[in-house]
């Protein structure tokens, strides 16, 4: 048995637990880093798998995302641009397959002029909305009360234009059925990366990726940290009182005057407190969770769909694949691309075999890029449905309602105890930014309680 004692205990080595360690040590603090898996980084994963590295979790970097960006200065990481030269490719409602440059889809002038006022409106709407308080914007109750669906379904009679609006929030980022979250917990999506605008932008949003991936980033930090940070520790039970915790996890039992649980939501449900939460802090974590997406890496010998002039982006909310992008590494001769198959599209192909599931997807990337995208050297799905961690990807979110009823205590802390992670954030929220927010807010209100 060892017992340890520290200024401050961070659970989970993710992008917001190291961060926020690493602002607390630089700031004089003793601190120990406890994460249950036998890696740091979470939901950033950068692993070679037969011969290709891939980015099995979180990888594109914004320009809006300044707290990210910092970081990757700070830690000396360096960037590249997404191949994005060439024709990028839509399948519409009538099923066919149309090539187009630029961001707007090439749909009937009708629907584009619908998805072109939804567009604004929902872009006023976030502007209106400070994303670390979504529940104060004027008629936030309304807007948390009905489905994106049904807000969709009144606003709009086209059906295309609702799909295609639809999928840039629901498949493509809350990885959730429209009818599932409020209109608010959309409009949270949009304000939370500047504006819905940006949001549709994959130029703008998918714009950069890391030589050597995204896990730089916690694992550089980690590296910092050095023995700060035990991997293989899953913490089951916290102890606390208003002047600290103890923890005790394996033959390690650590005190400490602080607590950063650093943790998604859903994970906060697995861990015993003695004495419980406060009930509000146990039941808004309940009303929170994952969506689901299931992150698809084909690499081929060569990026073939460059030769016929395609970029490899390529969007429908009506195929299995909701969206592809070409994802070749820096500096590498093989291609790779990534396609994404989410929310109710993911429960039907996990309910498939493995030669079923990667038969119907490699169909969808032929009806983009052609007959050759049937034959990948390498294919790896990232599931992280079955991650017991988070049971899904990219994050966490409120159900209807949620995001105004139990929202403004999301962030309170309990005594000693810090919660948070990037589904909690305001900008940068389910994103790797927001997880960099977080770490540093949390780690600030232990250090300059008063700020
Ligand atoms: C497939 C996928 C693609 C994504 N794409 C992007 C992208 O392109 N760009 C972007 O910015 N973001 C992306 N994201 C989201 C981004 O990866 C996350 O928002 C961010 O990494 C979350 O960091 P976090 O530290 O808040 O949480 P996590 O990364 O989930 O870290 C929490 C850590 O806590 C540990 N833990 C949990 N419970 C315990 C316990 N009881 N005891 C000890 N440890 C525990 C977990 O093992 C984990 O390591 C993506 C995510 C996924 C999954």
């Amino acid at each position: 048995m060892t017992d340890e004692q520290v200024d401050v205990l961070v659970v989970g080595a993710g992008a917001t637990g190291l961060s926020a360690a690493y602002a607390l040590q630089r700031a004089g603090r003793s601190v120990l880093v406890l994460e249950s898996r036998d890696r740091v980084g979470g939901r950033l994963w950068t692993e070679e798998v037969d011969g290709v590295d891939l980015e099995i979790g979180g990888q594109w970097v914004s320009p809006d995302q300044e707290a990210l960006l910092a970081m990757l200065d700070e830690l000396g990481l360096e960037t590249f641009e997404r191949h994005r030269e060439g024709e990028s490719v839509y399948v519409g409602l009538d099923g066919e397959r149309r090539t187009f440059t630029g961001e707007v889809l090439p749909v009937a002038p009708a629907v584009e002029a619908e998805m072109d006022r939804l567009t604004e409106l929902l872009d006023e709407l976030s502007a209106q909305m400070d994303p670390a308080r979504p529940w104060d914007m004027p008629g936030a109750t309304e807007l948390d009360h009905v489905t994106f669906r049904a807000w969709l379904d009144e606003q709009c009679e086209h059906e295309e234009a609702r799909d295609n609006i639809a999928m840039f929030i629901a498949q493509a980022m809350l990885t959730k059925p429209a009818h599932t979250f409020s209109a608010l917990q959309a409009v949270h999506m949009a304000a939370s990366a500047g504006s819905f605008s940006n949001l549709v932008d994959s130029e703008f949003i998918l714009d950069r990726r890391v030589i050597g991936g995204l896990q730089q980033v916690p694992l550089q930090l980690a590296a910092r940290l050095g023995d700060a940070v035990r991997t293989g520790h899953d913490v089951e039970k916290v102890c606390w009182h208003d002047g600290g915790v103890t923890v005790a996890c394996g033959d390690l039992t650590v005190s400490a005057r602080h607590l950063v649980l650093a943790i998604p939501p859903t994970a906060v449900t697995r861990v015993r407190f003695e004495p419980p939460l406060p009930s509000v802090q146990r039941e808004t974590r309940q009303h929170q969770s994952f969506g689901q997406v299931i992150k698809v890496h084909a690499t081929y010998e060569t990026p073939f769909w460059r030769d016929a002039g395609l970029s490899g982006t390529a969007f429908s909310p009506y195929l299995t694949v909701h969206e592809a992008y070409d994802n070749t590494n820096h500096d590498e001769d093989r291609g790779t691309l990534v396609g994404f198959v989410s929310d109710v599209q993911a429960d039907a192909v996990l309910a498939l075999d493995a030669d079923q599931r990667r038969a119907i997807i490699l169909e969808s990337l032929q009806t983009y890029f052609g007959p050759e995208a049937a034959s990948p050297l390498t294919y790896f799905e990232s599931d992280w449905t079955s991650e017991e961690l988070g049971s899904g990807a990219y994050g966490s979110s409120f159900d209807l309602g949620g995001l105004t009823r139990f929202g403004p205590r999301l962030r309170e802390p309990a005594g000693p105890i810090q919660i948070g992670s990037s589904d909690v954030a305001g900008l940068g929220f389910q994103h790797v930014d927001g997880a960099l927010r977080v770490g540093a807010q949390m780690a600030r209100a232990i250090t300059d309680p008063t700020s």
